[in-house]
């Protein structure tokens, strides 16, 4: 009897084993460096409306490997982009408004984060304010969204090595009365309102806050800050030994939707493209580096309902909020197989882990 036991046993830890090797086969290929472009709420429709109307093509169209997740929140089948953040920063499916923590308000540790403990060089990029949702969800922890005070303070809890976009008020102008940036100062960042007054210098960590709450549209002045702050980022962060994390936010293109303003939407997209650009211009030369283009979620339920040859598109908006389509996912570079296909936004955090090899 004991001796059929422990052969039940034998065979069935055997069985354990064989499936371990089968279901996870430990990726060939990791990735030195990560960077992860999300288009705040650009399906495909966003896309495809920038593709018709652009002048070149799109950087976009480069990928070879292309996926789909799905969205919904842990409480709502169309997600807000704390959530949306949450599941793609973290792995886990939250409440909407959450930023890196649980449904009970625990707090999650973010890919930013794991990558800063495994002595990767981290960055993040936002053409809205670097303490909006998106941003946020891979560095703070807070239940809401909204408490962007809370979520400043966050930036000295991290190492990270360089953040570029909106926020200055709530560094400087704050209820408690603190001043952030003298903190930042004190933890060795450089801090500027400008790309351009920069200063390489190898062990800095650089807090680069364009404006005092959101940056400006494309189309009223911003310029090519996001493709530029893009490239400037690759080359800091690039520099250091041990490869990086970096997160670059289109952040506008959600707000495009929630206007129901197609011309919005499409400046923005053909903008976050030129970001895409620098980010595949720098993977291939490097051969190292994974490159994520993404969204959280569609916003507005946009249909091109007409269009011609002449770069002329007629939109249809079905709703000014988020919709539950899925969203595609776009890979370059080593482990990028791994994306082919329809899965949860959470397996998103799962398969930069596993091309990280953490
Ligand atoms: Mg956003
Ligand atoms: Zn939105």
């Amino acid at each position: 009897m004991i001796r059929i036991a422990s052969l039940l046993l034998l065979l069935i830890i055997s069985n354990v084993n064989i499936r371990a090797q089968v279901s996870n086969p430990r990726s060939q290929k990791t990735a030195k460096n990560i960077i992860l472009l999300i288009g705040d709420g650009m399906g495909v429709s966003q896309i495809y409306a920038a593709m018709s109307v652009s002048s070149k093509t799109l950087n976009l169209e480069q990928f070879k490997v292309i996926g789909f997740h799905k969205t919904y929140s842990a409480n709502d089948y169309i997600t807000d982009s704390g959530a949306g953040g949450t599941a793609l920063s973290t792995g886990v499916k939250t409440c909407n408004n959450c930023i890196a923590t649980d449904t009970l308000g625990n707090p999650l540790k973010t890919i930013l984060e794991i990558a800063e403990k495994n002595n990767k060089a981290t960055g993040l990029i936002s053409t809205s304010s670097i303490l909006h949702a998106t941003p946020a969800s891979f560095i703070a922890h807070v239940k809401s969204r909204n408490n962007l005070e809370d979520i400043a303070t966050w930036f000295l809890k991290t190492d990270i090595d360089l953040f570029i976009g909106g926020g200055r008020k709530q560094f400087i102008c704050r209820k408690d009365g603190l001043n952030l940036f003298d903190s930042l100062l004190e933890r060795g960042y450089f801090i500027t309102d400008s790309l351009h007054k920069i200063q390489n210098n190898k062990s800095a960590k650089y807090a680069v806050i364009t404006a005092y709450e959101h940056n400006p549209k494309y189309s009223e002045g911003r310029g090519d800050l996001l493709p530029d702050a893009a490239e400037k980022a690759i080359q800091i962060l690039s520099e250091k030994e041990n490869g990086f994390f970096l997160m670059i936010e289109g952040s506008q293109i959600d707000w495009g939707g929630h206007d129901n303003d197609i011309n919005y939407v499409v400046t923005e997209t053909i903008d976050f493209d030129k970001a895409i650009g620098k980010a595949l211009e720098f993977a291939k030369k490097d051969g190292e580096t994974l490159v994520i283009v993404t969204a959280d979620h569609e916003t507005g339920g946009l249909t091109l309902v007409d269009g011609n040859t002449d770069k002329k598109i007629t939109a249809k908006f079905s709703t000014d909020n988020h919709t539950g389509v899925m969203v595609p996912v776009f890979v370059y570079g080593p482990g990028a197989e791994n994306f082919g296909g329809i899965y949860q936004n959470t397996e998103v955090f799962n398969k930069m882990m596993d091309a990280f090899g953490f």
